[in-house]
Parts: C-alpha cells; structure tokens; sequence
C-alpha cells in the first residue's frame, strides 16, 4: 500500500515530450517522478523506462492522436489496471466519453493546480494499487480457508467454465445438490465456534466420500454451512434423486463435536437438467437458483428431507405457472411486505440508514426472498415489484419521521436489468414526489456484477437517477470484477462489501487484506462503505481498524417489519447513550 509521502512515478507521454506543460515541471513538488516520452509511439515509452505506476497524456486540440495512444496502451498485455490519465486543454463531456471508450482511466483539466493534479494521480495510483491486489486476491482465493473445498464463488465459476468440456451430453442429466445442516447454529451456541468447524470439517469429509463415487463430480462449501455436489453425468433423473437420497443419509449420520457424539440432519435440493445442450453460464445460474428454491422448500418442509426442483417447488404443489400468477396477484393483494435492518456508523453508533428486504407473505408463511425473487427475476415481475418497494419503503420512511424517529434514509434493492428501462428514472420522481420526502432521502442499491454486465446501458441511467439526486450504491461489492476506469466513472456514492468477505474475517487472513483494500479503493474513489453482514465483535472491530464508513448485520439487528423499529430504536439509543455494549443478536 502507498503512504503518503512515498513517490510516485509517472510516465508523461506528450507530443513534445522535451518541453512539458509547467504544470508537469512542477510535480515533483509534490512527490510525484515522471519520465517522459513521445506520445506516437507509446508502447516504447513504457517499455523503455521499465515500471511506472501511472501514465499521463496531453491532449492538445481534439485529441483524437491522444485517444489512439491511450487505446493502444491499454490494449498491451499486462497495462489492464494502469492508471491512463487524459490531461485536458478544456473540459469537454464528448471527449471524456470518447476518452473513456479508449480505456481511459480519467480525465483532467490542464487548469488544475499541481497539487490537486498530484493529489488526484496519487489518488488512482491507491486505487489501482488496491485493485490489484483484489485481483490477484480473487484469482488466488476461491478456496475456502476451513476445509479446502471450492468456495461459493470458486464453484460457481467452475461450474460456469464449462464442467466436463463443452460438448453436449446428449440425454445426460447434470444434477445440482444443495446440502444444508439443519440447526447448525446449535452446535456452535452450545458447544462453542471450534466445535462448529469441526462439524463442518466432517462435513467436508463426507462431500468427498459421497463425490469419490462420481469421478466428474464438482464439490463446494458455498456458505456457511452449505455444501454443493455437482453431478454433470448421471444416466437419468431417476439416479440424480437416488444421489440427493444417499447425501442425505450421508449427511444424517451422528458427528463427533467437542469430545461429543452429536446428532446431526441436513435438509438437501435438488435441481437437474436434460444436457441435450452445453451448460452456459445462464444454465448454471438457473440451476443454482432452482436447487436454491428446492433447498428452500426442504427447509420449510422442516428440514431432513429431500426436496426437487419442479417448477412450483417453492409453493408445494403448484405449477411454476400457477405461483406465477400467485406472485402476480400478491403485488396486487399486498402480500409483499419489507423488513427494514439498519445500518449504523459504528463509531458515532448512529444509524445512518435502513435497507429495505423484501419478503412474501404466503398462506402464513413468510418466504425470504430466494424462495421467489428467481421467479419474479424471470417473469418480468422484479420490476413492477421493485417500483412498489421504493414507493413503499418512501411511505414507511415518512410514517417513522412523523412518529418523531429521525430515519436519515432508505436503501431499496433494485434488479440491475430494471437499469435498461426508461421507466424505472420515471418511477422513482413520481414516488418521490408521492412521498414529499427529498431524493437524498432513497438510496438504490444495484449490484456491482449486474451493473456491469451493461456497463453502457447502465451509465446512463445511473446518471438519470443520479440527476434526480438519488443515491446509488453497488452491491455485493468484490464479487464481481469492476474496471477501475468505470469505477471513476460511475456516478455512485457507496459500496456495499460483500458479506461473504466479513464473514471469512473470523477465520482467514486473506479477507482481511480483501476488506481492507476495498475500504481504500473506496476512500481513493471518494466513495462511503457499508459492510455487510457483521455478526460479532471481532468482526466489527476488524472492520473499524480497515475504515470502513458504516456496517449492517444481524450483531446490531436483523431485518425487522417497519413496526417494529421504534421499540428497537429506542433499545439502540439506550445503550448507546449508557455506553452499553453494543446490542448483541436477538
Ligand atoms: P442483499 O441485498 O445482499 O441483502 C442482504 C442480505 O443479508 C439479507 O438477506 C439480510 O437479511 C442478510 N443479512 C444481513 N445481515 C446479516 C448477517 O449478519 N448475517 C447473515 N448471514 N445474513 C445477513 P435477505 O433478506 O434474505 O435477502 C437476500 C437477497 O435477496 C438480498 O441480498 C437481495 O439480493 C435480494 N432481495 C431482497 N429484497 C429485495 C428486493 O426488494 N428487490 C430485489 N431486487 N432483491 C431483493
Ligand atoms: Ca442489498
Ligand atoms: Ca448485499
């Protein structure tokens, strides 16, 4: 990582690399080296003086010499998170578009003093720096640091990357089986954390018995106490439950736990398809998400059971175009409800915001959100359900300020694919000028990998919703892989890191170098944090000591219906103001 007062070298590329612009001359002032070279053959330039942490173009007139050598530069191997800055002689908003589009990583106006100029370079060199080590983080990790199996994002990326070669399997049936131990929580409350990753080492042990018998077999521990088998060969379907069947028991075998024989279940999912086609990286999302909802219903079965994938899993017995249409009618009936989990500045201990989470009302039920956002995401339904969330979320913000609790704001969830619709910018001004409340007062948050799945498409709507005053914020921040040159770009204000980063804090030093890189990514952006997900102290102190701005987790308070916030409000304050611990899970 950069301190401040180390150099920074830069190489100038300029038509008249002889004769620098003053403003150059005068960077090492301020601890900034530059070499230079001519700007027509800039591949040379750079190799010639050997490492450098950034490089600066000086565009004279429309530029367009400039933009070749910035696309050209960023197109040689090993440049991908080189900082390629454009020094402007007038700002101009086509240019820094064009800029942009050539690999840009920002712009500058020449009228800078040196200070700011050294400022903002020193600035990009952090970011890039930390980018970095996300990278080489990301590309290394995958691996989860307890039992050695692939992580949830390893595995996903391994099943997307074409599992058993990308031929068709005519007539083959590829299974997914989602395992999770029921009541898992229980061997940790009464037996303590160590014995907890020792039921998951055993765990661990018999996912690799079980994929033995499966020599293609791809395993995972995709979270916390869920484990994935992926079966790419079976002959039929009829084998894949036969599979899901012996996890089971597999998995229904006592474990030993703190010097203790203990009795363990797990509930299982299974999704499987037909592989008359090769596994696309859509296939495998589909075939997570139904294993998810299987998983789901397994749960709400009461857990030690098998449950399959059929479309309408989710609901029993009804078909998947039945609980479509029963999704339908719960948007009209008010059967979706949002819980609110606030999110808290921990060094102040105010809360700065809440986040909306949607729930589904059903026969009773309350069904979380994996159990039927899938299906609102391919039916089309996410989207009007995602213009009820902000209107709602605006009038329970309203009813709480009138109650007298000073709520700064809300975030609301919204599906990142509802960005290539003119509609949402529209949705958004009218619920807000329903609501009387001020646009600063919504945040929507988007996450990072659907945003940059259409990186053009949603540029443009950020900015529309951005022009309304809204805030923005990425979600699930380190899962995805954001260019650093959109980064600078994009009109967001927040980042919201991943929870599956705060979670591996406990027990692997790896994360801590992830969160904290995000944290000074975030700060070199003059962007705020959230960090998702903190479940205890040790956590929260981790997190504090990295910078992080503000966090959300079930250690200060999970998801709650809007009602209930005063009462747990005034709990908050209370041990705020007594300097009472900070509240622990309830
Ligand atoms: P998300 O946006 O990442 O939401 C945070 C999730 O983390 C929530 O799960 C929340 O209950 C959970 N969480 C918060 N603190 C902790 C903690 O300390 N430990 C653990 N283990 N979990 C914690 P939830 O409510 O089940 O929502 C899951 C996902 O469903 C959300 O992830 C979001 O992607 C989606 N979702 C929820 N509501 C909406 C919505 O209104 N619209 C859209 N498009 N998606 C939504
Ligand atoms: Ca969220
Ligand atoms: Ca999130």
């Amino acid at each position: 990582m950069i301190s401040a007062a180390s150099t920074i070298r830069i190489l100038l590329l300029d038509a008249d690399a002889d004769r620098p612009h003053p403003i150059i001359a005068a960077l090492l002032e301020h601890a900034i080296e530059w070499v230079s070279a001519r700007s027509d053959d800039p591949d040379m330039g750079l190799r010639s003086h050997g490492s450098v942490d950034a490089v600066l173009l000086e565009a004279d007139g429309a530029g367009s010499d400039v933009l070749q050598a910035c696309a050209r530069l960023r197109q040689c191997a090993g440049n991908a998170l080189l900082p390629i800055v454009i020094l402007m002689s007038h700002a101009d908003e086509r240019f820094i578009e064009k800029a942009c589009a050539a690999g840009a990583t920002d712009c500058f106006p020449r009228t800078l003093s040196a200070r700011r100029l050294s400022l903002r370079l020193s600035r990009l060199v952090d970011a890039a720096r930390m980018q970095r080590d996300l990278t080489t983080f990301q590309q290394r990790a995958g691996r989860d640091a307890l039992t050695g199996l692939l992580d949830r994002h390893g595995f996903i990326t391994a099943l997307r990357s074409a599992p058993a070669g990308t031929d068709p399997v005519d007539g083959m049936t590829a299974a997914l089986v989602l395992i999770d131990i029921d009541r898992f929580k229980r061997f940790n409350d009464s037996l303590g954390p160590m014995a907890g990753d020792q039921v998951l080492s055993t765990c661990a042990r018999r996912v690799r018995a079980i994929a033995r018998a499966f020599p293609d077999a791809l395993i995972g521990r995709v979270a916390s106490d869920e484990f994935a088998i992926f079966l790419p060969r079976l002959p039929d379907s009829a084998s894949a439950h036969r599979a899901a069947q012996r996890v089971m028991h597999q998995f229904s075998r006592p474990v030993s736990c703190g010097g203790l024989e203990c009795m363990m279940t797990a509930s299982v999912g299974l999704a499987h398809v037909t592989r008359c086609q090769p596994m696309t990286a859509e296939r495998v999302d589909g075939l997570m998400a139904h294993a998810g909802m299987a998983l789901s219903a397994a749960k709400a079965a009461g857990g030690h059971v098998v449950r399959a994938f059929e479309p309408g899993v989710a609901s029993g017995r009804v078909s998947g175009l039945d609980l479509e249409s029963r999704l339908h009618r719960a948007v009209e009936r008010g059967e979706l409800v949002l819980h609110y989990q606030p999110i808290i500045d921990p060094r102040t201990r105010r809360v700065t915001g809440l986040e909306a989470l949607m729930r589904w009302q059903r026969d009773g039920q309350l069904v979380p959100p994996d159990g039927f956002i899938p299906l609102a995401e391919e039916s089309g339904l996410i989207f009007p359900m995602g213009e009820w969330a902000i209107g709602e979320a605006l009038a329970q913000l309203g009813a709480w300020r009138a109650l007298g609790l000073a709520v700064p704001g809300v975030a609301v969830n919204i599906h990142p694919g509802h960005l290539a619709r003119s509609a949402l910018a529209h949705a958004v001004e009218h619920c807000m000028q329903a609501s009387g409340l001020p646009a600063s007062a919504l945040q929507i948050e988007l996450t990072e990998t659907g945003v940059m799945r259409d990186i053009e498409r949603s540029m443009e709507s950020l900015h529309a919703l951005r022009e309304l005053g809204v805030q923005l914020a990425l979600d699930d921040f380190g899962t995805g892989s954001s260019s650093l040159a959109y980064l600078t770009q994009l009109p967001v204000d927040t980042l919201k890191i991943d929870r599956s980063f705060v979670q591996r804090l406990d027990h692997d030093r790896q994360s801590h170098v992830v969160v904290r890189s995000i944290a000074t990514l975030a700060q070199a952006l003059g962007l705020s944090t959230v960090a998702e997900g903190v479940e205890n102290a040790a956590q929260l102190d981790a997190l504090r000591s990295f910078g992080c701005d503000t966090v959300q987790g079930y250690f200060f308070a999970r998801p709650m219906p809007g009602g209930e916030l005063a009462q747990w409000w005034s709990r908050f304050e209370h041990a705020s103001r007594h300097c009472e611990p900070l509240l622990q899970p309830s």
